[in-house]
């Protein structure tokens, strides 16, 4: 699957646990890449958690703000649980509401 993020297309691929277990990480963004990778076997809401949070550090990588890695995780991970709440409540309604659809 790809992502349009802040005007850059991410390939957002699932990937076998062994890698991300390594890192003990569920998912991981490399800016670089342009490349998102989830571990398989997640449920849909830790797998939807999961991608929000990656979208969020593509975000912060996009917005220029990629300065100490302790305030970048504390924050992405605030925004993205955040986001990932805010989706799921909203699944029916968010095109309409936010986009007028
Ligand atoms: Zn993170």
């Amino acid at each position: 699957m790809k992502l349009k993020i802040i005007g850059r297309t991410y390939t957002v691929e699932e990937v076998d646990g062994d890698l991300l277990n390594n890192l003990n990480v569920d998912g991981l963004c490399m800016p670089h890449e342009g490349r998102i990778v989830l571990a398989k076997g997640m449920s849909k809401e830790l797998k939807r958690e999961s991608l929000i949070h990656e979208i969020c550090h593509a975000m912060w990588d996009q917005m220029g703000l990629s300065h100490g890695k302790l305030k970048e995780e504390r924050v992405v991970d605030a925004f993205g649980k955040g986001f990932s709440a805010f989706i799921a409540d909203n699944e029916k309604s968010i095109l309409h509401t936010v986009f007028g659809r």
